[in-house]
């Protein structure tokens, strides 16, 4: 009981220090949309953010090896990394914008710009519940990292991956701060590329009958694969996997018979698929045509210089329903809004396929933003929405540790 009425006492300081600190996180959050910040070229996001770490009052603010922007505060026992990416998805044709891209405009409490729904507005969040915590003077027995993370739009997982397995700091659970709507997230689809790989024999076109079309030799393995679809694996809660064959390549040379061809195909997966069982799946299908199947490296460099090239395969994941994580993601919740919160799992792919899908920690997901306008030109947050996330993060920390004692 007692532990409830402090929780409940905190709840409430915390909203009235989210309303004072508001102004700030916005402003904040506005710096951040002005700096582009493609994968890779995070480095002035990173910049910006260790600033602001320092200046909430962060004990400790520092960039890891892959790059990524590192705040940490108090000491205790319990490790908990909050993680939101500052790489953004590339503008594709900025005359589809209502506003310029990096212009950050506020209308009726919604902010629009690039990233902010993906994942701006969840860096800002994690970063100000931090300044909540320090300025509250609520520490406990956490240790509290807050991870402004690179690379998540091309290689999602890989910076945490690097920061846990090359730097040495491994989390006892992680929070990731994506699009959820202020709902929770258990679970996310992961997904694989596969590339399949035909040879034939390279000659002039005007005498084709001395090569072998290697373009020819792939018709009838892209239907086979079409054919595979409604085979695929099913998962009881994300459905069954999908498989796009999304590239087809070969010799840029129109004059002749191409003695290579390569496709690509992007697959959708449910937790348990692996490496393995995915190339032997389509190795069954394309192998007896002539087709060869392997996993291509994902090329990543990051902004420090540092090369984490890996496979191209990103697991899914799903905490279980009983999970402890999940219950102090609901008890966070309920604590501020009196409510219970919705759960669910997300159809995209996020660090989480590292932490949760790799590593297994234990992973939940939960941010202001909202899904339908990622990754388009209506990109936008809700600044009532990203304050109540701000919350969210700040009461998290010591619910996590009640509960731990409770146990
Ligand atoms: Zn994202």
């Amino acid at each position: 009981m007692k532990v409830n009425q402090e929780i409940a006492s905190a709840a409430r300081q915390i909203e009235e220090k989210s309303l004072a600190l508001n102004e700030r996180m916005v402003q904040f959050l506005a710096d951040l949309i002005r700096i582009r910040s493609y994968t890779g070229q995070e480095k002035l996001a990173v910049e910006r953010t260790l600033q602001e770490l320092k200046t909430v009052g962060c004990d400790e603010v520092w960039m890891d090896t892959a790059g990524n922007a590192l705040g940490r505060i108090g000491n205790g026992r319990h490790l908990i990394l909050y993680d939101a990416h500052l790489d953004t998805n590339e503008v594709t044709d900025e005359r589809e914008w209502r506003h310029p891209p990096l212009e950050p405009v506020i209308e009726s409490g919604v902010l629009y710009g690039l990233g902010a729904s993906d994942c701006k507005g969840g860096v800002a969040p994690i970063v100000y519940s931090a300044a909540i915590l320090k300025e509250l003077g609520l520490v406990d027995d956490f240790t509290l990292i807050i991870m402004g993370a690179t690379l998540e739009e091309d290689a999602e997982g890989f910076a945490l991956r690097s920061l846990v397995e090359r730097d040495g700091l491994r989390p006892h659970v992680v929070l990731i701060a994506e699009a959820s709507d202020l709902t929770l997230r258990i679970g996310q689809r992961g997904r694989c590329e596969v590339r399949v790989r035909t040879l034939g024999k390279a000659a002039h076109a005007s005498q084709p009958e001395l090569g072998e079309n290697a373009i020819i030799k792939m018709a009838p393995i892209l239907m086979a694969l079409d054919g595979m679809c409604k085979n695929l694996p099913q998962h009881p809660v994300f459905g069954q996997d999908n498989q796009v064959v999304s590239l087809i390549n070969g010799p840029h040379t129109p004059n002749s018979v191409p003695s290579w061809c390569e496709i690509a195909i992007d697959r959708r997966i449910g937790p348990g698929e692996t490496m393995e069982t995915i190339l032997a799946e389509i190795r069954s299908v394309v192998g007896p045509l002539g087709g060869e199947a392997y996993i291509p490296d994902q090329p990543v460099l990051t902004h420090t210089g540092q090369r984490l090239d890996g496979p191209s395969f990103y697991p899914g994941w799903l905490l279980s329903e009983d999970s402890p994580l999940l219950e102090i993601g609901k008890e966070t919740y309920r604590s501020l809004w009196s409510s219970q919160p919705e759960v669910g799992v997300w159809r995209f792919s996020t660090d989480g396929t590292y932490s949760a899908g790799v590593a297994n920690i234990p992973t939940l997901g939960f941010g202001p933003q909202e899904a339908q306008y990622v990754h388009t030109p209506e990109d936008q947050i809700n600044l009532e929405k990203m304050r109540k996330a701000a919350m969210f993060y700040a009461l998290f920390p010591l619910v996590y540790v009640a509960m731990n004692k409770n146990h």
